[in-house]
């Protein structure tokens, strides 16, 4: 059974009610083979609350994920076959074969990122398919 390879972060913002201070929590996690997020947000002053989730990555979410926590790189074996490598990372990304040429290319050269739970989804369904793939953090 894989595990559960999760990251969250704390903020603050200003509360859109009352103007305090708004305790916030973002959370993306790898869970059951697919990525998930959630956020939540608390005033402690006028007890605004307020919880989102589903669907796409928020990006400022995403962004403060990889600002305080640090992006992952995702490392496959160089000995691997290519076709085996793009038929997976183009099934799960839904990208196109321009795209995951490049994509490919990121990979090899060391400079593809993202992420620790996407770094990690990918190198799992690499690793379910054969190829050698890990997911680390630099
Ligand atoms: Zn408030």
């Amino acid at each position: 059974m894989d595990q559960t390879v999760s990251e969250a972060i704390g903020y603050s913002a200003g509360c859109p009610d009352c103007g305090a201070e708004l305790e916030c929590w973002g959370v993306q996690t790898l869970v059951h083979g697919s990525v998930v997020w959630d956020t939540e947000s608390r005033c402690a002053a006028c007890g605004f609350a307020v919880a989102d989730c589903g669907g796409e990555l928020p990006s400022a979410l995403r962004g403060r994920l990889l600002s305080e926590r640090g992006p992952a790189r995702l490392q496959v074996d160089p000995t691997a076959r290519n076709t085996a490598v793009m038929r997976v990372l183009r099934a799960e990304l839904g990208i196109g074969l321009a795209e995951v040429k490049t994509l490919l290319r990121e990979i090899a050269a060391g400079t593809h990122s993202g992420t620790m739970p996407e770094m990690e989804f990918l190198a799992r369904k690499l690793r379910a398919s054969g190829v050698d793939a890990v997911a680390v953090r630099p």
